[in-house]
């Protein structure tokens, strides 16, 4: 194949058998735990083979997470930017309100398939334990959730959600008792179990087949994407936008388009600046390693620890990143770009104030990048973000540290938006 938007390098049917993507990728495990991993690998081929399962995965999208999701114009922020028209795919409409229901669904149906019993993962801020007990009572399994203890603390309302919704929340209390320790303290619950529970990992990240299998669940939103804006316009977008903390609702727009003359945009948390240690911007800072039995780009010392890492959302907080990211990155197919906190706290307002949609702060940092790539664009050029959740979760955290108050326009803006913003920057100093 010598596709040119490809740099002539085949990206399809990635990774090859052994998990890799390029260079990157694989699974670097204890025998132990690649015995179990070649067994997932193993269902997992079979399972997506299986018409009675593939009928099943489409009617509870239909009918149960309220796919397809609908891809909007944001026709008044887009006249406000005086620049490319943007277009939101709406996964903050899906039930629970973010992405990560798609490959949650799909995990814990592979689950089932195995005659597992129970699912087990970590949670950082809890989103991907809401999502995953929320697939565990739909399919009837259970589920438990390791938590670091400062965690519990700090996200009460999504510990709460998980035990309404029937999850064990194991609280961690080793080490700094946050996400790593979660991640440890997971791992060894499935090294001495691995035959009644599955681990089911929260991003497009792990040893194979996770990040196959999770992008693959979730490559869905680019597949509706590419048939809606098609019917809506006639044509492809000219760039798509997604923010990339693990990489999954990113790899889910991109790998629809990943073949087609169309520009990708991956938005990394640039935190309080690229120049400080607060960000997560792992593609643009980080180097080539290993964490949690893959290899990609980490934000790491030099002895090859996971640095700790700094991001106002917390689902963009991880220290390494989807080992395809690192394969399109090193390849050239996708720029990765950032946004730091304050222009995602400007966005989450701005789509808000000029669509009435409040997006969550993750998928804030698309929307802030979206805005800035509209600007220098022609009005005859689209632009497509995944807006992979919504900011309920968030309103209250935003509302007490970066208060806004009504304004007087200011008349020296480029435009309506810059205008809007500018009264923020003033609010935050
Ligand atoms: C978890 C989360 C993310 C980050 O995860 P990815 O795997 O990078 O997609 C982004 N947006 C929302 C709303 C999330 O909950």
């Amino acid at each position: 194949m010598n596709n040119p938007v490809t740099n002539g390098i085949d990206t399809t049917n990635l990774p090859d058998d052994k998990g890799y993507f390029g260079e990157f990728g694989g699974a670097y495990l204890p025998e132990q735990l690649q015995k179990v991993m070649d067994d997932v690998a193993k269902s997992y081929e079979e399972i997506v083979q299986d018409p009675q399962f593939l009928q099943e995965l489409s009617d509870l999208r239909v009918h149960y997470v309220g796919r397809p999701s609908p891809v909007y114009h944001a026709k008044r922020l887009s006249d406000a930017v005086g620049g490319a028209q943007i277009y939101l795919k709406r996964e903050d409409l899906n039930h629970t309100g973010a992405h990560k229901i798609n490959h949650c669904i799909g995990e814990v149906l592979l689950a089932r398939k195995m005659g597992k019993k129970k699912v087990i993962a970590e949670t950082g801020a809890g989103q991907h334990g809401v999502a995953l007990a929320t697939a565990a009572a739909l399919l009837g399994l259970e589920c438990d959730i390791y938590m670091g203890a400062v965690d519990v603390r700090k996200e009460a309302p999504n510990v709460s959600r998980m035990k309404v919704l029937g999850a064990r929340v194991v609280e961690v209390t080793r080490g700094t008792q946050t996400l790593k320790d979660a991640v440890d303290a997971a791992f060894e619950a499935y090294l001495a179990d691995p035959v009644t529970q599955i681990y089911c990992i929260g991003s497009v990240v792990g040893p194979h087949p996770f990040p196959m299998m999770v992008r693959d669940f979730q490559s869905v939103i680019g597949v509706e994407a590419k048939k809606q804006f098609r019917e809506m316009t006639g044509g492809l977008p000219d760039n798509i936008v997604a923010c990339v903390g693990g990489g999954s609702n990113a790899m889910g727009i991109f790998s629809a388009f990943l073949d087609d003359p169309v520009a990708i945009y991956g938005v990394e948390p640039a935190g309080k600046g690229l120049d400080t240690d607060q960000h997560a911007a792992t593609l643009t800072k980080g180097s080539v390693g290993i964490l949690h039995g893959f290899k990609s780009f980490l934000l790491q010392d030099k002895d090859g620890e996971p640095l700790p890492v700094y991001s106002i959302a917390s689902g963009l907080d991880y220290p390494g990143v989807g080992p395809q990211h690192s394969f399109l990155k090193t390849i050239e197919r996708v720029n990765y770009v950032t946004a730091t906190d304050r222009e995602a706290v400007e966005a989450f307002y701005g789509l808000s104030r000029m669509e009435g949609i409040i997006p969550a702060l993750e998928s804030s940092h698309a929307v802030a990048y979206a805005t800035k790539l509209a600007g220098s664009l022609g009005k005859d050029k689209s632009i497509l973000v995944n807006l992979s959740g919504r900011g309920d979760k968030d309103i209250d955290f935003v509302m007490e540290h970066y208060p806004l108050v009504d304004y007087e326009p200011d008349e020296h803006c480029e435009n309506a938006y810059q205008e809007f913003l500018s009264h923020i920057r003033v609010m935050v100093g």
